[in-house]
C-alpha cells in the first residue's frame, strides 16, 4: 500500500474552527496594493479625486501572471503611490477613502459566458488568485489544461489547511458547500473539452470532520467528486504533497504541475470564482483568521480587502504587547513590519505572538543529526544546502547546490522547525534559491554575450 508523505505534526491550534466569520464595519480606508498576485504589478485606471464603487475595476492587469484590482469600498480615491511591502521592495498602492455607503458599481453583472475562452477571460476579469497564499492568478493555472501536452484527469480541490491557527479555508466550507458545488460545475461545463473525463477530489485533513460531512452531503449523488480524506499533517496543502497523498504520483523538479495530470486549486478560490460567475461580485473581500498567543478573543472576520490589520486588531483586543505579527500561517507566513499594512487576497490569517513565543533561540553548529533531511517532505538535502552556502567558487556552489535538491523545496520551513541547532534553514534555503536564480541569469547573460 502507497505510504502518504508525511511531515511533521505541529500542534494545529485551530482555535477559530467553531466561529463563524463575522463582518466588521466598512473601514474608512482601504489599501489597495498592485502586487497582490504571482506576476507584474497591475496597472492604475484611476485618478486621485475620482469616486468609486464596490466591485468597480481600478486597475488592469499587466501581463500573463497579472490580475485586475478592483475597488472594495465606496468612495474616493485620495492616493495612488508607493508603499514599502514585506519583502523589503515597494509596489504602488491606491488608497479608497470610504463613504461608508458601500454603493455597489454598476458593471458588477454575472458575465455572459458561451464557451472555454469566455469562461476564462470571466474568471481572469474577477480578480481571483490562489487565495491559500500561492496568489497565482486563477484562470491562468486553469489555462494550462489547454496544453495539448498535457491530459488532465484529476482536478485536486486542496481543502488541507494545514497551517496552524488557519480555519478560514473551513469556514468557506461550512458557510458555502454549495459555492464550491457551482465551482466543480462550472469547469466541468465549460472546460468539458479539457476536463470532461476529470475525477474532482476534495483534499481534506481528518482534523474537519464537520466540513467533511457537509461536502459528503453536497456531493453524495455526483460520482466524478471524491472526498478525499487525508492525514492531518503538515504541510499536507504543499501541491507536491497533495499530488503524492491523493494520486501516488510524484512531482518531478523543473515540470509544471498539469503535466502530472492534474491541476490543483484552492477550494476558497473555486468558492469565491463561483461566485463571481454567478453574480459578477469580483474578489472584494474574504476570510481573515485572527488568533495567536496575543490575541484575547480569536475570531474569524470578513473585511474587505485593503482593510488595515490594526482595523481588524481593534475587533479581537490584544490580551498581550505583540512581539511578531504574522501574515498567514506560522510555519509558511510573513512577518509584517506594521499593523497598518493592509490585508490582500492571499491573506488568509493575522496571528499575533506575544514578545516571548516571537523570540526566536540562538542557532548553533549543525550536529548532523539527520532531522531536516528525514522530515523534509520532498527529501533535500537541507543540512547540505546550509554547508554548500560557504563554497566560494560560485560555479562549483551552483552545482553543488542543485544537487541537493533545493529548488523543489517547498518552503514548509519544516527543517528550521526540527533542527534541533536552530539553523535558519529556512532563510538559508531561500537565499539559496536566489544565488540559483540569480546564476541562472548571469550564465544566461554570457551566453547571449558570447552569441
Ligand atoms: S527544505 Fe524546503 S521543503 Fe524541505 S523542509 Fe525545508 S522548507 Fe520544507
Ligand atoms: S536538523 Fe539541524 S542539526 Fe540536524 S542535520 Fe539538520 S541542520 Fe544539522
Amino acid at each position: 500500500m502507497k505510504k502518504d508523505i508525511s511531515s511533521l505534526h505541529v500542534p494545529h491550534n485551530k482555535n477559530t474552527a467553531a466561529y463563524v466569520p463575522q463582518r466588521i464595519e466598512t473601514p474608512a480606508e482601504v489599501i489597495l496594493p498592485m502586487n497582490m498576485h504571482s506576476g507584474h504589478d497591475a496597472e492604475p485606471i484611476v485618478s486621485v479625486g475620482d469616486y468609486v464603487k464596490v466591485g468597480q475595476l481600478i486597475a488592469r492587469e499587466e501581463g500573463r501572471f497579472s490580475s485586475p484590482v478592483h475597488a472594495t469600498v465606496s468612495g474616493t480615491v485620495t492616493d495612488i503611490a508607493p508603499i514599502p511591502t514585506a519583502s523589503g521592495k515597494e509596489t504602488v498602492a491606491i488608497r479608497i477613502e470610504s463613504d461608508g455607503k458601500m454603493e455597489v458599481s454598476e458593471t458588477v453583472k454575472a458575465p455572459v459566458i458561451t464557451d472555454c475562452d469566455s469562461f476564462l477571460q470571466a474568471v481572469r476579469d474577477s480578480g481571483m488568485v490562489g487565495l491559500g497564499g500561492a496568489a497565482f492568478p486563477t484562470w491562468a493555472k486553469l489555462n494550462e489544461a489547454k496544453n495539448p501536452d498535457y491530459k488532465v484527469d484529476t482536478v485536486l480541490i486542496n481543502a488541507a489547511e494545514c497551517e496552524p491557527y488557519i480555519t478560514s479555508d473551513h469556514r468557506m466550507m461550512l458557510e458555502h458547500p454549495q459555492l464550491i458545488a457551482d465551482g466543480i460545475e462550472y469547469l466541468r461545463k465549460y472546460m468539458s473539452e479539457y476536463l470532461g473525463d476529470a475525477i474532482y477530489k476534495i483534499c481534506i485533513e481528518k482534523n474537519k470532520p464537520d466540513a467533511i460531512e457537509i461536502l459528503k452531503k453536497t456531493f453524495e449523488n455526483k460520482d466524478y467528486v471524491v472526498i478525499h480524506e487525508l492525514n492531518a499533517i503538515y504541510p499536507q496543502g504543499a501541491k507536491q504533497v497533495m499530488l503524492y497523498n491523493a494520486t501516488g504520483r510524484v512531482a518531478v523538479a523543473g515540470r509544471r504541475f498539469p503535466s502530472f495530470g492534474a491541476l490543483i486549486i484552492n477550494v476558497s478560490s473555486l468558492a469565491k470564482m463561483a461566485e463571481y460567475l454567478n453574480t459578477g461580485m469580483p474578489l472584494v473581500e474574504r476570510i481573515v483568521t485572527v488568533d495567536g498567543p496575543a490575541v484575547d478573543k480569536p475570531m474569524n472576520l470578513i473585511a474587505p480587502i485593503g482593510t488595515r490589520i490594526s482595523e481588524l486588531l481593534k475587533i479581537t483586543g490584544l490580551k498581550a504587547e505583540p512581539g511578531k505579527v504574522v501574515v498567514g500561517g506560522p510555519m509558511n507566513g510573513t512577518a509584517i513590519c506594521s499593523v497598518e499594512d493592509p490585508i490582500v487576497k492571499v491573506s488568509n490569517a493575522v496571528l499575533v505572538f506575544d514578545e516571548k513565543s516571537a523570540v526566536l533561540p540562538e542557532a548553533s553548529a549543525c550536529i548532523n543529526c539527520g532531522r531536516c533531511i528525514e522530515h523534509c517532505p520532498v527529501g533535500i538535502s537541507v543540512a547540505d544546502v546550509d554547508r554548500m552556502m560557504n563554497i566560494k567558487d560560485a560555479d562549483k556552489k551552483a552545482r553543488m547546490l542543485i544537487e541537493t535538491g533545493v529548488r523543489q523545496c517547498v518552503d514548509c520551513a519544516c527543517c528550521s522547525y526540527v533542527c534541533p541547532a536552530n539553523r535558519p534553514l529556512l532563510q538559508i534555503n531561500w537565499d539559496a534559491k536566489d544565488f540559483l536564480k540569480k546564476y541562472a541569469a548571469e550564465q544566461k547573460e554570457k551566453e547571449g554575450g558570447n552569441k
